[in-house]
């Protein structure tokens, strides 16, 4: 157990008025008021041996939550790391308010976790009754040893509280004094609490690394002491904000991230100098991420107009991660990435945070105007085809132009042909391989077409992926990108014990 503080562990101020502030005081100093509690530890679940003078770790000082900072991430992490290998689970004692943080950060550091890592607290302190604490406590204990014989079988970082048990980069505070403080808004619990039984839904496990093929390890270069100026924002879009404000924000020296707060299912308001700043900000290699002010629900960029665009400026979905997860998920892409590969692993699962991962690829420009142009692009290895939701293809900023020396129809239209690399204009539109077509009309404005191909995409094959764009005699194309956005479902790793 490691003892880090938070309202759990704290006492007045001044022992003489219980009015006074709680402030964090050691963890002994709690264990004095409650008799009974060392005893109840001992007497949990057979075979837990857990001794609290040999067993307790503590952060010194100990914080109230509100004080955590990167530092003591990393300083957990450290004391994690020394202990985890002669125990079978972990559980961390910390404040609710930065809980959700210090989970998804810990989630983060971790590479290969195998067993559990458990961070509770409680809405008031030990020493009160009643209090949440002493039931808190003792459960996190009971999950933390939660194991089939000899075997720890949560290989996560854990928030139990209440009576759920949450993934810890799924879980967000959501009340300031209910019992249940923490809820995971968009993924499944982990596990229920009831009256004198534990419940762990083990089919909604991560899968378990085997420790001999995938060694634990702590990505310490995320928070590292050499990149402490870096800085992550969040910037709040609302109806009254300045562009000269989020010019001065996005203009701030050694800003790596951004956390763009947008609105429903990741809009922006439709206004190109905002855009242009976005863009001129990503090219910069700021990664900004795209999430949602909506507590429920995944972003999709391009589902409307107003947000079509944002991808293409660079900006990465933040699917429905919390906000919490999105910041330490730049610092963990910051420091294990390079390139493009920075935002195309935002987009993916790394430690079960999103409930779906994206896929972007992008087959670049159509820059003169072309009759039949092929374009091929590769995607990450861990797309399976099987997995695939649903798949939308977009032309950004496309327009018809008229070819010279032949009749131009009166609608002019593109097909567009999946892993047919030497389609033309001979080619049946009506095929199987023509996954989409879009009809528009002469001397419009250029905009964004979009078009689900889901159906269209049994042919796609692993890791690479062809579009041949085909217009009829008399009509030609350009557009300043075209992408192809694939959904696919996680699926659930079931556990092999
Ligand atoms: N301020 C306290 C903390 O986060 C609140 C709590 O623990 O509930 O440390």
């Amino acid at each position: 157990m490691v003892y880090t503080g938070g309202t759990i562990g704290m006492l007045p101020r001044d022992p003489e008025n219980p009015a006074s502030p709680l402030v964090p005081r050691p963890f002994a100093d709690s264990l004095a008021f409650n008799p009974g509690l060392e005893a109840a530890i001992r007497g949990l679940g057979s075979g837990i041996d857990f001794d609290v003078d040999r067993d307790v770790r503590s952060i010194d000082p100990p914080i109230d939550s509100a004080a955590v900072r990167p530092e003591h991430w990393v300083e957990l992490a450290r004391l994690i790391e020394r202990e985890i290998e002669g125990y079978d689970g972990v559980v961390v004692i910390h404040g609710t308010d930065t809980m959700a943080y210090t989970a998804s950060a810990l989630a983060f550091l971790f590479e290969n976790l195998a067993k559990p890592v458990v961070l509770t607290g409680s809405q008031m302190p030990l020493f009160r009754t009643p209090s949440d604490a002493r039931n808190n406590l003792l459960n996190a204990i009971e999950v933390a040893a939660h194991s089939s014989p000899g075997v720890p079988i949560i290989p996560e970082v854990l928030i139990v509280f209440g009576d759920r048990i949450l993934r810890g980069c799924q879980a967000t505070k959501v009340s300031s004094s209910a019992r249940n403080a923490f809820a995971s808004l968009n993924g499944p619990d982990l596990g229920e609490i009831e009256p004198g039984r534990i419940r762990v839904f083990h089919g909604r496990l991560r899968h378990r690394p085997d420790p001999a093929r995938e060694p634990f390890s702590v990505r310490y270069e995320m928070f590292a002491q050499e990149n402490r100026r870096a800085r992550v924002i969040g910037i709040e879009l609302t109806p009254d904000l300045h562009l000269g404000d989020l010019a001065a924000l996005l203009a701030l020296p050694d800003l790596v991230g951004v956390i763009l707060h947008t609105y429903g299912v990741g809009n922006a308001p439709p206004d190109p100098e905002l855009y242009a700043l976005l863009r001129r900000a990503a090219d910069a290699g700021c990664l900004i991420v795209n999430v949602s002010q909506c507590l429920h629900g995944q972003v999709q960029m391009g589902r409307y107009a107003s947000s079509s665009e944002l991808s293409e400026y660079g900006v990465a979905s933040g699917m429905d991660m919390t906000d919490e997860t999105a910041r330490i998920k730049i610092y963990w892409a910051l420091a294990t990435q390079v390139g493009d590969a920075r935002r195309t692993q935002m987009q993916i699962s790394q430690r079960g945070e999103q409930t779906e991962d994206l896929f972007d690829v992008a087959f670049g420009p159509v820059l003169d105007p072309a009759d039949v142009h092929v374009a091929g692009a590769r995607f990450d290895a861990r797309f399976e085809p099987a997995n695939l939701r649903q798949a939308v293809l977009r032309l950004g900023g496309a327009r018809f132009v008229r070819e010279a020396g032949t009749a131009a129809p009166a609608e002019p239209c593109v097909h567009v042909f999946l892993n047919d690399p030497r389609a033309s204009r001979e080619s049946d539109p009506s095929a199987a391989r023509c996954i989409a077509t879009w009809t528009g009309a002469w001397d419009a404005e250029a905009e964004s077409w979009v078009e689900d191909v889901t159906d269209g995409l049994g042919l796609l094959g692993e890791g690479e992926v062809y579009l041949t764009l085909v217009c009829p005699p008399g009509v030609r194309i350009v557009c300043r990108g075209v992408f192809l956005a694939l959904f696919a479902r996680i699926v659930r790793q079931i556990l092999v014990r």
